[in-house]
């Protein structure tokens, strides 16, 4: 098993133990690419939501919230082009029998590639040490530049194939450059397919009287077609944004790599309309906006990347990834496009009704021009669990997991520990919690040792623990016991709330965007 398989594996192994997601019927075998999340894991995503709701609309006078229904008329889906366009391409090999996204296959092919590079730009560092010029050494090293070019070519004839649609030409490029099945190690394919990712279903019982609908592939068309419901009930002007977050469903073809790909996910969308001409400002602006809301969180800054997209969407004219460092290497975790007008445009053919904003300033009145951020909550969780994931040992030869979960994330504040069960010390441990718990998620356990105690909450990221001795009954103080640095200092129960405040309250977060 690669190196890879085994963090991910080791990280689903953590997550189903320490209660943060479980596989969705387990009793029966689960469901494939379906997940629950667990007691920690509902805490964590809650707090992951409200971190990017929070910066969205409190941050952002012109930004306002919206919550539209999952179903929607079976029109949206046929103006927005989901109906005729949203399609994958798929491939099967032969000899294992298994399905592969075609464009994945080679996103994969061109990521080794990739890491080529990464290598010799690594080797290179080390033999020039100070002297080391990466922009001149990737423009002159011949390896470099062969896996450059070699990358070059494989996404010419990508771009080229995808964009016309042309799927023997995709086939032609997988033989090519002579990707193999992980597998069963062979180039046997059949021929490329597109296949669609909605989820069909029946409205109404009467038989005759029924027709389909869609469960939503993305929250976005919600705010389109409520464009003007929004813009007039809560008077905004130009430039202004609407945020939703909600679930989304895509009948993907390869569903694995955990909640990093699942059929049923969550989606953080915000639309921001704008005056046509304007888009290109407003698309960097929520690039730079974006990458600072995730830097902000104090992850490791080499797990980012932009990737701009090299097809671009039958909508966009621009548009670029954050990519994130996963255990399976860097892949998407959002995405910032600028989709022009062309989804208020195609709603106002198919439904026959005006979208457009009157300018009173200007008098005039135009379709206004969206860049959208999207992002998939269960992928920005994967990412935070990942990034905090650490095994450690300790100067008593001790091992310890620890999640180093950004503390305002984090699904449990502060852990409150009686030294032992009796002496009042446990009536004391409730009190405090009662003093803190409208203010912080709190947790109580008196049972095993301190030791095991403090393991427990490492493992699922608590950023302080509290224990209650007997001294305490007297001087109305406690140790605290800081979760990445393992220091223990004696605080007063009065101060407690402004200790721990100081770092896991969600301003602090806000504070730095
Ligand atoms: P991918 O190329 O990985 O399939 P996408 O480009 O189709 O993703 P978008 O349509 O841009 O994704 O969706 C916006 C965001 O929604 C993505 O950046 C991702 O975080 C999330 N997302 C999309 N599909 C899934 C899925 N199947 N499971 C979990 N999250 C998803």
């Amino acid at each position: 098993m690669s190196n890879q398989e085994d963090r991910l594996k080791t990280l689903i192994g953590h997550a189903k133990e320490y209660g943060f997601v479980f596989p969705s019927s387990e009793i029966y075998d689960g469901l494939s690419a379906t997940y629950d999340y667990g007691p920690y894991g509902v805490e964590l995503k809650n707090n992951i939501r409200r971190y990017w709701w929070e910066a969205m609309t409190r941050l952002n006078a012109n930004i306002v919230g919206l919550d539209a229904a999952i179903f929607m008329h079976p029109t949206v889906w046929k103006a927005s082009g989901h109906v005729d366009a949203f399609n994958d391409p798929l491939i099967d090999n032969k000899d294992s029998k298994k399905r592969y996204r075609a464009d994945v296959l080679l996103e994969e092919h061109i990521a080794k590639y990739e890491d080529k590079i990464a290598k010799e730009v690594e080797k290179g560092k080390k033999r020039f040490a100070e002297g080391f010029d990466e922009v001149q050494f990737r423009a002159t090293n011949p390896n470099v530049k062969r896996a450059q070019d070699r990358i070059d070519a494989v996404e010419g004839r990508m771009k080229t194939a995808l964009e016309a649609n042309d799927l023997e030409a995709v086939r032609q490029l997988i033989i090519d450059e002579e990707i193999k099945c992980p597998m069963s190690g062979t180039a046997n394919w059949t021929e490329v397919r597109q296949f669609n990712l909605m989820f069909a279903t029946e409205l109404g019982s009467v038989s005759g009287e029924s027709s389909t609908i869609y469960l939503r592939p993305e929250t976005a068309q919600g705010i389109f077609v409520n464009f003007l419901n929004v813009q007039k009930s809560a008077r905004m002007k130009i430039p202004f944004g609407i945020a939703q977050t909600g679930k989304a469903f895509r009948n993907e073809i390869v569903a694995r790599q955990f909640v990093f790909r699942m059929r049923e996910f969550e989606q953080m969308e915000m639309q921001f309309f704008v005056k046509p001409g304007t888009e290109m400002e407003w698309y960097e602006s929520w690039k730079a906006k974006r990458i600072a809301w995730h830097k902000a969180l104090g992850m490791p800054e080499e797990n980012y990347r932009f990737h701009d997209h090299i097809k671009l969407a039958h909508y966009a004219n621009a548009a670029s990834d954050i990519e994130f460092k996963f255990p399976m290497g860097f892949k998407e975790l959002e995405g910032i496009h600028s989709r022009t007008d062309f989804d208020l445009k195609q709603h106002e053919e198919f439904s026959g009704k005006k979208l457009r904003y009157f300018d009173s300033e200007t008098n005039e009145s135009y379709v206004p021009y969206v860049v959208e951020t999207s992002i998939g909550l269960d992928r920005m969780f994967l990412a935070v669990l990942s990034a905090a994931y650490q095994e450690e040992k300790l100067e008593n030869g001790e091992e310890r997991v620890v999640l180093r979960i950004p503390a305002p994330l984090a699904p449990v504040k502060i852990a409150v520990l009686p030294l032992i069960k009796k002496d009042g010390l446990p009536e004391k441990a409730r009190a405090i919690i009662d003093s803190l718990k409208l203010d912080h998620n709190c947790q109580y356990d008196d049972k095993d040792s301190i030791g095991k105690r403090y393991r427990r909450q490492d493992a699922i990221g608590t950023p302080y623990c509290i224990t209650v001795d007997h001294d305490t009954l007297t001087d109305d103080a406690v140790t605290i016991r800081d979760r990445d640095t393992m220091q223990q200092e004696r605080v007063k129960i009065a101060e407690l709330s402004k200790v721990v405040s100081a770092k896991v309250d969600m301003r602090g977060l806000l504070g730095k965007l």
